[in-house]
């Protein structure tokens, strides 16, 4: 299959390509303000088992269907309650899932068997004209192959997904990081994957939010997981990835010690030049928002460069740094070295 790059000098054509593309059942990678998605039409489950497969996604980590509009969520689920509706006055469109229970409608292949159904709204406006486009909502992952850093540029998806889609539209690069994953369906709300949207801003609308105990910590093996995405080895380069907590200058002594010639260094902004191995940094040490951007990217070039080792700094833990940590962390194998 030979894959279309759809590009903004296409205009409005492309974009009514994307969607006559969508509308026959094929998949089609979409910018979004998160990552790049890897969509198919949510309410047909042969398309959708397509993602599965391109992806090499294992059958049992669910989906996140793609709205334009608010009130398109109420046929998608069994009951869109008050703080449902709170959460997506306040948050949407933006980085954030909700998962409720689904209605008959959604195909199991989008739930892989669950009785529930992840929904986000996305802002990236071309993201937001093909939905409407489509007429219906859309199941997209992201648009990597499984277990990959998450692509936030159409050439990241073109590398992974180049002859096994009908098309990429290049959108630009995103900001980073996947939403914020929330299941409202239980009595607490809990966060399942940290994201663009904190805690803190779930709590202002709804009172007590717990996080699930899988965001930070492996998963003891046959443990039971809310979110089935957890399980996995996630966002990893082939290099071994290994996170060092403590100040710069024992992070420096540490990569400068006798090794694989093959070993890197991912630093802060400012810091490449006192590493005595080839460093890419990954935003400035106190700004979260640019280490989100950054972070799929630089794991991307840590392969592109062929490192076998990559020492990475420890992010910055506030607001959107939970979620650079807990991806980091995934890249890791949970591996932490603390100095
Ligand atoms: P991705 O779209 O690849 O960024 O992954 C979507 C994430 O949402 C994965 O971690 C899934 O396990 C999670 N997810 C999707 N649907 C559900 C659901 N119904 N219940 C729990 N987690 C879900
Ligand atoms: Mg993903």
């Amino acid at each position: 299959m030979i894959t279309k790059l759809i590009t903004e000098k296409d205009g409005e054509k492309g974009l009514d390509e994307a969607a006559r593309l969508l509308k026959d059942g094929e998949l089609v990678a979409i910018p979004t303000e998160t990552v790049y998605g890897l969509a198919a039409n949510a309410l047909d489950g042969n398309a959708v088992k397509n993602i599965f497969v391109a992806k090499g996604r294992p059958q049992d980590n669910p989906l996140i269907v793609h709205i334009a509009e608010i009130d398109e969520i109420l046929p998608l689920v069994k009951n869109f309650d008050e703080r449902a509706r709170a959460l997506a006055e306040a948050y949407w469109p933006g980085p954030l899932t909700m998962i409720l229970p689904k209605s008959d409608i959604i195909p199991t292949e989008v739930c892989a068997g669950l009785d529930t159904v992840a929904i986000r709204m996305p802002s990236h406006p071309i993201a937001h004209e093909i939905i409407k486009k489509c007429g219906f909502p859309l199941a997209a992952p992201s648009a990597n192959t499984s277990g990959k850093p998450s692509p936030t540029t159409a050439a990241h998806v073109m590398n992974d997904m180049d002859g096994k889609i009908a098309a990429v539209v290049d959108g630009g690069s995103s900001v980073g990081v996947e939403s914020t994953v929330v299941t409202l369906a239980c009595p607490v709300p809990r966060v399942l994957r940290p994201g663009g949207v904190t805690p803190d801003q779930l709590r202002a609308v709804l009172g007590e939010v717990e996080i699930d105990k899988a965001v930070f910590k492996a998963l003891e093996s046959g443990e039971k997981v809310l979110s089935p995405g957890m399980k996995y080895k996630h966002y990893s380069p082939n290099a071994h990835v290994i996170i060092v907590k403590g100040d710069f200058d024992k992070f420096a002594s540490l990569v400068a010690e006798p090794r694989s010639e093959r070993t890197c260094a991912v630093c802060f902004d400012g810091e490449e030049d006192k590493i005595s191995v080839p460093a890419y940094p990954y935003g400035h040490a106190d700004s979260p928002e640019e280490q989100a951007r950054e972070l799929f990217d630089v794991l991307r070039h840590v392969d592109d460069e062929k490192m076998e080792l990559a020492f990475v700094r420890f992010p910055s833990l506030d607001g959107v740094g939970m979620a650079v940590y807990n991806r980091l962390l995934r890249a890791a194998g949970f591996e932490v070295i603390e100095l």
